[in-house]
């Protein structure tokens, strides 16, 4: 059985374990949660995987390519991004955006908002590619170091972790952890990590708790599942499947007070080293 990677406790030194695999229990009324262990990670990256299989999210084989389509994801519906990046396939893809003015592709790209934002990014990113290799492709990078690959990536405007992690993961087959919004709201609700971590500082954190093989398939699977179950709002904890490793989820599911049931974020004390 999966050892259980929470510990709540009441103040005095008794424990209730918090795990999968477990019977129910009703949580105390304060919650002490520690960082999990590699069985209880890879337990939840299964359960996940099970329910929402990786499904594609539509990013794309060529890191170019994804560079030019993570932009267009932002602060904007699925399919508005999709009809972003299909007007521009039908120019040809990425190369033909070199020689297009930024505000011809501002206009191309305004059904997804921020256009003028996203045309100024995508069209300097492209130009800093063409400078530092001669041509507009990254295959040159494909030797590098993640470390190197992701410091350079990081160098291009409107590219921060995140986002260098997915061209990484998604494009150049690098084992890599983008931590993104609904990942984030899922760890911090199973305890993983502490709430409001640094952009930096999670990443850090996440690449020390999940092996690289498990990577991939967490990311996209808690995209999914953040969207389908984990919501921002009313996440439906009685049906999720990880619920008995989720702080979070249990307080909800089994509270025992009204708080709990109610506010169970601001009920628990991280207890990470
Ligand atoms: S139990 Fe609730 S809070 Fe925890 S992962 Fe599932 S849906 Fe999210």
């Amino acid at each position: 059985m999966a050892r259980p990677h929470s510990e709540a406790s009441t103040g005095s030194r008794q424990a209730v374990p918090v795990g999968p695999c477990l019977p129910p229990v009703a949580v105390p009324e304060r919650v002490s949660v520690r960082a999990p262990d590699p069985v209880t990670v890879a337990t939840v990256a299964a359960a996940l995987e099970d329910v929402h299989g990786t499904k594609d999210l539509g990013n794309k084989a060529d890191p170019v390519e994804e560079l030019v389509f993570i932009p267009l994801t932002r602060q904007t519906h699925r399919a508005n991004s999709l009809r972003s990046w299909a007007a521009i396939e039908a120019l040809g893809g990425p190369s033909a955006l070199l020689a297009m003015p930024e505000d011809e592709l501002a206009a191309l790209l305004k059904d997804g908002g921020f256009s003028r934002q996203k045309a100024g990014w995508i069209k300097r990113s492209l130009a800093i590619i063409v400078e530092r290799f001669g041509r507009l492709s990254l295959e040159d990078a494909r030797g590098w170091s993640d470390t190197e690959v992701e410091a350079f990536l990081c160098t291009l405007p409107g590219i921060k972790v995140k986002s260098a992690r997915c061209v990484m993961m998604y494009a150049m087959g690098r084992q890599v952890l983008p931590v993104d919004t609904h990942l984030r709201r899922l760890v911090e609700r199973l305890g993983w990590v502490p709430a409001g971590l640094s952009e930096q500082r999670i990443h850090a954190e996440l690449d020390r708790l999940v092996a690289p093989e498990l990577r991939h398939s967490l990311h996209v699977n808690a995209i999914w599942h953040g969207r389908a179950v984990c919501r921002a709002i009313r996440p439906r904890c009685r049906e999720c499947v990880v619920q008995r490793s989720c702080v979070y989820g249990m307080m909800i599911v089994y509270p025992s007070t009204p708080e709990q049931g109610a506010k169970p974020e601001r009920l628990w004390v991280m207890d990470h080293a």
